[in-house]
């Protein structure tokens, strides 16, 4: 039987990767409405993988004898106003997603469930891929996308890293 607070974490962390595949929803309609088809299938791509990441933890909630509760998720809280927005706001949304998995394993470890944090490796690993692209994305805005030219071309490899 899992710990209650490991439980309530894990049925939370739920919600955050459903909110995470709605702000990436926001994204991709942001980026479509400006015709860069490229960074728009990039954030569908990311949004389809946040739900996998929900479903994960139901999964592992429905193993353990938990239905998992679904709650409301919240509107996406950010506001964009240029191309780079989303970037700069991808990178800070998975740092904080990294410290509620970090959260998970340090509850989970402090009650000795060896199972949970076992389970948790997983998006620990995946949080550092995230972070890694996360930062890549928004340094090759920095480095390539001062020129419209150069724009197309980012907007080109990234609808090629989205398939
Ligand atoms: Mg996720």
């Amino acid at each position: 039987m899992l710990n209650t607070k490991v439980i309530d974490l894990l049925n939370d962390q739920v919600n955050k990767e459903l909110y995470s595949a709605y702000l990436y929803l926001d994204f991709y309609l942001y980026y479509e409405s400006v015709s860069l088809d490229g960074y728009a299938a990039w954030y569908k791509k990311q949004a389809a993988e946040e739900v996998e990441h929900a479903e994960k933890i139901m999964q592992y909630l429905g193993e353990n004898n938990i239905r998992t509760e679904l709650k409301e998720i919240a509107k996406p809280n950010v506001e964009i106003k240029d191309i780079k927005d989303p970037l700069v706001l991808s990178l800070n949304h998975e740092k904080y997603v990294t410290s509620l998995i970090h959260n998970i394993y340090a509850a989970a470890s402090e009650v000795n469930d060896y199972r949970t944090m076992q389970f948790m490796h997983w998006f620990i690993e995946e949080q550092l891929e995230e972070e890694v692209n996360a930062q890549a994305n928004l340094d090759h805005y920095e480095l390539y996308a001062k020129t419209d030219a150069g724009l197309y071309e980012l907007n080109k490899a990234m609808l090629k890293s989205a398939k």
